[in-house]
């Protein structure tokens, strides 16, 4: 029988569960697909167990909103950690699923997930290195270099980078631990608050919120350019539905780089997701397919 694969992309507004191939040339399909509500866990995590036990799999890849322990050597490995998501803090995800099912896990963070869909699969496929921004409810960055994903003593937290203000801005941000962070300024409800409550759609393209929220975003891209150099940054998130940001963002970014540095075509560096909804299932079962490998 046909090897298969799972995939759990675990948000905090709700879990995606498939089941589906991946092959050794990137080539993904899915074959089935719930939505679950994230709810508590004791919910959520009986529909996701009953899926699997629908749906045998293989391999398990899991991309989950966070913070999560990503460090093999702790005890608390594969726990959601600190969240104030009631009742998922100290969660043992990855623990109460071996429990359950006895397969290779791939354990990574929901933007980790994204952005290796997208290196493999979508708008950086065939590059080797890719940084994966999300602008929604809140801010989140992931990066692959070299084709592996980029984790250290923990993952990254892009979205909590520290801002030089732009001088227009006196909205004092929205993030409880730094107020001004990138997330505290450009997340979906930072950029409403500015507006005093405007919905983030409903803001005219030619408002100067939208300049605001471009330099933010050039100034995250030239902070991760200097730092990483990754051969590509791609945003998703439902803030970045706004394509008119997109040329904003590249002009801020040329003029705060000032030429600094020599980076690719503006216009194929900074870009939009290629998968959408599907970067994060998409980088799940590519990461089961590497955890099968490697067991
Ligand atoms: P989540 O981050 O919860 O997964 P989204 O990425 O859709 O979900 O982010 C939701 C946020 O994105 C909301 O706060 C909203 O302000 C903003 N948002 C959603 N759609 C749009 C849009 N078309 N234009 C601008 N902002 C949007
Ligand atoms: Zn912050």
């Amino acid at each position: 029988m046909a090897v298969k694969y799972g995939a759990i992309e675990a948000g905090g507004t709700k879990f995606v569960c498939a089941v589906g191939t991946a092959d050794e040339n990137n080539h993904v399909t899915v074959e089935k697909r719930v939505k679950i509500p994230t709810t508590v866990p004791e919910e959520t995590m009986a529909d996701v167990f009953a899926f699997f036990k629908e749906n045998p799999v293989d391999a398990i890849g899991i991309a989950s909103f966070g913070p999560i322990d990503i460090n093999e050597s702790s005890a608390t490995y594969g726990y959601i950690t600190t969240t104030p998501k009631p009742g998922w803090a100290n969660y043992d995800f990855l623990g109460e699923m071996k429990k359950r099912f006895a397969v290779p896990y791939g354990w990574t963070t929901d933007v980790n997930g994204a952005a290796y869909g997208e290196l493999k699969c979508g708008a950086a496929k065939g590059l080797t290195s890719c940084l994966y921004l999300t602008v929604g409810t809140g801010v989140g960055g992931g990066a692959v270099v070299n084709g592996k994903i980029l984790e250290g003593y923990g993952h990254p937290e892009m979205g909590h980078i520290i801002m030089r203000r732009h001088p227009d801005d006196h909205y004092e941000g929205h993030c409880p631990y730094h107020h001004d962070c990138l997330e505290g300024l450009t997340a979906g409800p930072a950029v409403e608050a500015r507006q005093g409550g405007v919905k983030a759609y409903d803001i005219p393209e030619d408002d100067h919120a939208w300049d605001i929220e471009a330099y933010y975003l050039a100034q995250a891209c030239v902070d991760f350019t200097t730092i990483l150099s990754p051969e590509m940054i791609i945003f998703g998130g439902g803030v970045s539905h706004q394509e008119h940001l997109f040329p904003k963002i590249r002009e801020s970014f040329a003029e705060q780089l000032n030429n600094y540095l020599k980076t690719p075509d503006l216009d194929k560096y900074i870009v939009h997701c290629a998968l959408g909804d599907d970067a994060g299932i998409t980088g799940c079962l590519l990461l089961a397919r590497d955890a099968m490998n490697e067991a």
